[in-house]
């Protein structure tokens, strides 16, 4: 081997703050915040905040290594915590407030955090479970007081002491910078350790389709992916290096607040799970107008439904992007990029790729491989267990040693756990989760389709598919619905809206309508909590 003669400086999340500061230190930042108002700084301000936080950080006995909590929604100050944590060498642990109590106790103990930043919106929540947490916790409560947290430190007199300048160490970059824990449906969550380098290099991932995603300097970008699932798909680092505008929306995520927000300042390019996008619809559709500039819509998390997507598109002209992704990796994978070959296609053609959740970002490996571990074909057609690999994807689960060993082939690539298909352009097709694909006579259902399909009836609101047992078919699909305001509607007539839609052999054996369906910590339908629900429940159809 010839040597080359390169400096070997590390990749570090502080030089991404630096170089924001350096080179648009004037670009705005602008937060609704929990206190009500809007709040306005720069790049050149967050750089300085974030070296006044590493410093007080510094003073409170924090380095390499040591976790450092969250709890708290996308604002400036939570932005902060990230580059004033990770610049430092400590590990930024953003913990989901949707957590189950136990669960957020879990955390917090298995990452050995040592101080717990808090929005003062959480301060009750903190209170409820003060004395399961450890007693030499710190808190620091995100504001100008404490909210009467008992011996907690206000965030803004924390930092007043501190000088807003720092000299950011440099150290191995593959030291952890992050932490986040899987939402997690059976079992304990499970922490993924990110590190410097990992989330660099998926920056760049990310700026490589950077136009086609509204990811430029010119774009203002509403990240409503909370900064507590998965680094915000890497938006609190990409945003930076590329220098666009940023917008953070606080706790308010309704339709009509986030219509205001986007429209009077002006967003161009919106980040978030379906879910918010539903209520973000219905008052587009009330104002009959979308707001204005709003041009990109990046959906993630769960599958966007393809109502969805043609609604943002053909009724309002907003460009859509599906992404797909997860904790395990730093966390984007796939994203619809289209480029101008298959733009420039006719209508339900490009429509198409777009319900599709994308081609891979660069640093990401995709693989599908049937139940004996063999490759299958990128032919649009065959379907299996999806397994990833890159310098993005994690390699064994933070202090799990057992749920670390399930969940990578020989090779070392990382099991996904959901079922999918790659098309000959390498758009990914995700089938189902292994868990949730009904499996009817050895043949596969795929409930997400099913899903899709079903939220196209007006009438329903929202919507799972769950396998229920069956004599002869060992599963049958169920359909769980939740009704629009004021709709109704029949299990046949639901059947009879599906007939054209799906193959035969797929339409549900029965539909059953509910008040509510249950959520996880990240908002998904939780399939696990509706299978206990409806475990005892017989179709009609295995009834003789
Ligand atoms: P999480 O780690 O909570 O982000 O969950 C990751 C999982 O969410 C993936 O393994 C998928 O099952 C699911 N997921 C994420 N994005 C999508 C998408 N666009 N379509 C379908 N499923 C998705």
């Amino acid at each position: 081997m010839l040597q080359g003669q390169m400096m070997d400086r590390p990749l570090m999340i502080s030089d991404i703050i630096t170089y924001a500061a350096d080179i648009r230190g004037d670009q705005e930042i602008v937060s609704a915040r929990v206190e009500g108002d809007r709040h306005r700084y720069t790049y050149a301000d967050l750089a300085g905040r974030a070296a006044q936080l590493a410093n007080a950080l510094r003073a409170l006995g924090i380095g390499m290594g040591d976790r450092v909590a969250t709890l708290a929604w996308n604002g400036y100050r939570h932005l902060e915590l990230y580059y004033g944590i990770s610049g430092i060498g400590a590990v930024c642990h953003t913990i989901n407030p949707r957590l189950f109590a136990e669960q957020i106790v879990y955390v917090v103990g298995h990452a050995a955090d040592r101080v717990l930043f808090l929005d003062a919106t959480f301060v009750p929540l903190v209170q409820k479970l003060r004395d399961q947490l450890p007693d030499d916790l710190r808190y620091v409560v995100l504001g100008d007081d404490t909210h009467g947290l008992e011996g907690a430190l206000a965030y803004e007199t924390l930092l007043s002491q501190q000088p807003n300048a720092i000299d950011w160490p440099s150290f191995d970059e593959r030291s952890a910078s992050g932490i986040c824990y899987t939402s997690g449906t059976t079992g304990h969550p499970k922490g993924v350790l990110y590190t410097h380098r990992s989330t660099l290099l998926h920056s760049y991932g990310l700026l490589a389709v950077a136009s086609e995603v509204g990811l430029t300097p010119t774009d203002t970008i509403l990240p409503v992916v909370p900064l507590f699932h998965v680094n915000a798909w890497g938006l609190p680092y990409a945003m930076p290096l590329t220098g666009t505008r940023i917008v953070m929306p606080g706790p308010k995520l309704d339709g009509e607040n986030l219509f205001r927000l986007m429209d009077e300042e002006k967003v161009t390019s919106a980040w978030g799970v379906p879910t918010v996008w539903l209520g973000l619809l219905g008052e587009m559709r009330k104002q009959g107008r979308k707001p204005a500039g709003f041009d990109h819509v990046v959906i993630g998390g769960s599958a966007a439904p393809e109502p969805m997507i043609r609604e943002f598109e053909a009724d309002f002209g907003v460009r859509v992007v599906h992404g797909w992704g997860m904790t395990e990796m730093s966390p984007v994978g796939t994203l619809t990029t289209m480029g101008p070959t298959l733009n420039a296609k006719p209508e339900p053609e490009r429509r198409a790729f777009k319900s599709s959740q994308g081609r891979r970002v660069f640093g990401c490996e995709l693989k599908i491989i049937d139940e004996a571990g063999n490759r299958l074909p990128h032919d649009g057609e065959a379907f299996g267990e999806l397994l990833v690999r890159g310098h993005g994807v994690m390699d064994g689960y933070f202090a799990n040693a057992e749920a670390s060993a399930q969940v990578f082939d020989a090779d070392g690539w990382l099991r996904t756990g959901d079922v999918a298909k790659i098309d000959g352009h390498g758009f990914l097709y995700i089938v189902d989760r292994t868990k949730d694909v009904i499996k009817s006579g050895g043949e596969w259902i795929s409930s997400l389709d099913l899903e899709s399909a079903a939220l196209g009836h007006p009438a329903i609101a929202e919507c799972a598919v769950i396998a229920a047992a069956h004599p002869r078919w060992g599963e049958r699909p169920l359909l769980v619905a939740r009704l629009a305001e004021g709709q109704t509607t029949t299990p046949e007539d639901v059947r009879a809206f599906l007939a054209d839609k799906v193959a035969k052999w797929w339409l549900p054996d029965d539909v059953v309508f509910v008040d509510d369906l249950p959520h996880t910590a990240t908002g998904k339908l939780s399939k696990l909590t509706l299978r206990e629900r409806f475990k005892d429940y017989v179709l009609p159809t295995a009834v003789e």
